[in-house]
């Protein structure tokens, strides 16, 4: 089974990017922050901490979102890869995946990096806010803090993939089909 991880800053495009993987290569999708504001919706108990902290421009704990990903990884056995949107976020998760992966005898194919500047960020969040309904896309400050929080804690794993040859930059800027086009080639070579 493949693994592929798309990663970037908020507002990279991986969602719509990852939605175009599914339509062309049957993958299944997991979007950590779409589970996570499926939880909201429902307004669970674990909803009500991710939007306390979701809407702040902070990441949710990180065994949060491991236990989201063992779950959807034991539920879709059937499929021919995963494209994880959103995950990893942290060293620490990219460790627990790692572990999952090899329980099951198998390992993250690719990451996938969709290269955009801060600038573009902002541009792309300011524009989704009128799009999508969502909080954390509404306010200047919650979208610094999660920009902060990429550099931190996010970026850290670039590092940790390509130590491990599995580091692959895309150029996140042109249009939807030409990224599309790009992210291809890469999938096509790995398959
Ligand atoms: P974006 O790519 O624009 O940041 P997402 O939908 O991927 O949007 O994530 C929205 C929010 O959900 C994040 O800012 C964070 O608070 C939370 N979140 C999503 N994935 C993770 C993760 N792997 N670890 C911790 N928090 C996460």
């Amino acid at each position: 089974m493949k693994h592929y991880i798309m990663f970037g800053p908020p507002g990279a495009g991986k969602g719509t990017q990852a939605a175009l993987m599914v339509e062309q290569y049957n993958f299944r999708h997991v979007s950590t922050g779409d589970l996570l504001r499926h939880e909201i919706q429902e307004q669970t108990e674990l909803g009500k901490l991710a939007a306390s902290l979701i809407n702040k421009g902070e990441l949710v704990p990180d065994e949060v979102v491991e236990g989201m990903i063992q779950n959807e990884l034991e539920a879709h056995s059937d499929v021919k890869g995963f494209i994880f949107d959103g995950f990893p976020r942290t060293v620490a998760q990219a460790e627990v995946l790692d572990k999952m992966l090899e329980k099951r005898g198998e390992s993250v194919t690719s990451v996938i990096s969709i290269v955009i500047d801060d600038t573009m960020v902002r541009d792309r969040i300011r524009h989704r806010a009128m799009i999508e309904d969502r909080k954390d896309d509404m306010d200047d400050e919650t979208i610094t803090t999660r920009i902060r929080n990429y550099h931190k804690k996010t970026e850290p794993l670039i590092a940790y993939y390509k130590e491990r040859g599995k580091y692959n930059e895309i150029y996140g800027v042109g249009s939807i089909k030409d990224i599309f086009k790009r992210i291809c080639s890469l999938v096509d070579s790995t398959i």
